[in-house]
C-alpha cells in the first residue's frame, strides 16, 4: 500500500469505492475530534450526490451533502462528513 505524508502524518493513498476518486487528506474542525481524514471531494460521487435526502430535518434551501470519508486515525473505517455543496 503506497504512503504519503500530509502535515506530518503518514496516510495510505485510498480511493473511494463509489466513484474510485484518490481520496484528499483534510484536517477536521478542531471541535470535531478528527485529526487528518481522508476526504471523496467528487461532486459527482454517488454517495455524495445520493445522500441530500437522506439528512433529516434539513431546510429547503440548505446545501448539506455528506461526502464519503475515512478515518486513519479509526483504522480507515469509513464515515459520513457533513459538508457543504460547491
Ligand atoms: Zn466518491
Amino acid at each position: 500500500m503506497a504512503t504519503f505524508e500530509y502535515k506530518g502524518v503518514v496516510l495510505e493513498e485510498r480511493d473511494c469505492p463509489h466513484c474510485k476518486t484518490r481520496l484528499e487528506p483534510w484536517v477536521g474542525p478542531p471541535d470535531s475530534g478528527w485529526g487528518v481524514i481522508l476526504v471523496c471531494n467528487n461532486n459527482e460521487c454517488e454517495y455524495y450526490a445520493g445522500s441530500k435526502d437522506d439528512i433529516m430535518h434539513r431546510r429547503e434551501d440548505s446545501n448539506l451533502g455528506c461526502r464519503y470519508a475515512e478515518d486513519p486515525d479509526n483504522k480507515y473505517n469509513s464515515l459520513a462528513l457533513v459538508a457543504w455543496c460547491k
